[in-house]
């Protein structure tokens, strides 16, 4: 089988309100779609998001320009056998651009699970699950408006709740993690993402202010390359400690458990780069007993049921996915969204990745 053309787009989707974050705000989702077609008319689809400025250096027009200009002229005509063969060959054409690289090797993935009659998760050796639970996810806002938006979220079904803070009024972000456990009672988990916001003093000072408010993990609170402060806010014991920013590729997680610097490390498909890294991750993870958290907070129902097959393929994975990016946004770009409303997530049936892009939908919010 051959790949005898790929189609790229730039699309964009209104968020509702704002998603805000220590590292910038969302307005809207800007997002790559890839779309790869067989000799024999298969299609397979691929999505790739814009991160936040402080979060990736890929902006949508750069994954734009080399998925059109780099990727696309590279792969068109060669074979589509082999994933690790194709994943290969996209080391080869340019390296970095995980974003990139991540939207076509799913869409190569869809593909290859779609000519096969399988799912993509049974095509990663699943599925150990057919349903994962899900943690609501909302930005950074003020403790009085935190607590209406979790209790929302907890009275539709929701178990596990993530909040954002990493902002430069540390007593705030205190108090806004105090709200969130009040509002949300004892019987909820409470995960709180600090976008590398803070210098490891001020973790500190965070991390005493929060002690008693039984958080399951404090995500990324320093910057990417600060393993040493990681190592030091972990040895607190006070809070187990997850890597995010400071988690891109496999040589960054390696380093993650060199230094002792995290208990647990979280996977999205486009940092990482595709299913194949986020393999070799999940493995090493589980070798040093690393806890591993999988999902995207802002994508549509494509790149989230991405992410589902591979939540439902491997068990080192946790049960509780945060791949609810649809629920952040005004549009979605398939004609059957993924249902989050009851904070639980049901793995689709039928080939692939289980969900088709709309024309219309595509048509609507190409730019
Ligand atoms: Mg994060």
């Amino acid at each position: 089988m051959k790949i005898s053309n790929i189609e790229v787009f730039k699309v964009s989707i209104p968020v509702k309100g704002d998603y805000r974050m220590a590292t910038g705000v969302h307005t809207a989702l800007e997002s790559l779609v890839i779309r790869l077609i067989s000799d024999d008319g298969i299609v397979g689809i691929g999505e790739a998001h814009q991160g936040i400025a402080g979060y990736t250096y890929e902006t949508i027009d750069s994954m734009y320009a080399v998925a059109q200009h780099t990727f696309r002229p590279a792969l068109i005509g060669t074979d589509l056998v082999s994933i690790e063969e194709f994943h290969s060959r996209m080391e080869f054409i340019r390296i970095g651009n995980p974003f990139v690289k991540s939207a076509f090797e799913t869409a190569a993935y869809d593909l290859l699970a779609k000519q096969r009659g399988i799912s993509i998760a049974e095509m990663l050796g699943g599925p150990v699950r057919n349903q994962i639970q899900l943690s609501g996810g909302i930005g950074i806002d003020t403790p009085e408006r935190l607590g209406g938006k979790l209790t929302e979220l907890v009275d539709k079904g929701y178990k596990t709740v993530k909040i954002k803070i990493g902002t430069n009024d540390i007593h705030n972000d205190i108090a806004c993690v105090i709200a969130a456990r009040k509002a949300i009672g004892d019987n909820v988990n409470l995960r709180v993402d600090c976008n590398s916001g803070y210098t490891t003093p001020d973790a500190v000072t965070v991390i005493r202010g929060i002690a008693e408010c039984n958080v399951e993990h404090l995500e990324q609170p320093v910057s990417a390359l600060n393993f040493r402060g990681l190592r030091k806010l972990r040895s607190m014991g006070v809070v187990p400690i997850l890597a995010d920013e400071s988690a891109f590729t496999v040589a960054d997680v390696m380093r993650c458990i060199e230094q002792d610097a995290v208990d647990a490390v979280k996977i999205k498909i486009t940092k990482v780069g595709g299913y194949i890294n986020a393999r070799r991750i999940i493995e090493l993870c589980q070798a040093a007993d690393l806890k591993v958290i999988l999902g995207q907070g802002l994508c549509s129902s494509i790149e989230a049921s991405a992410e589902m097959q591979l939540a439902c393929a491997f068990a080192q994975i946790d049960s509780v996915g945060e791949m609810v990016g649809p629920a952040k946004l005004s549009g979605d770009l398939t004609d059957s969204p993924i249902d989050l409303s009851e904070g639980k997530l049901i793995l689709p049936p039928g080939f692939g990745m289980g969900t088709t892009l709309s024309e219309a939908k595509l048509k609507q919010y190409s730019v």
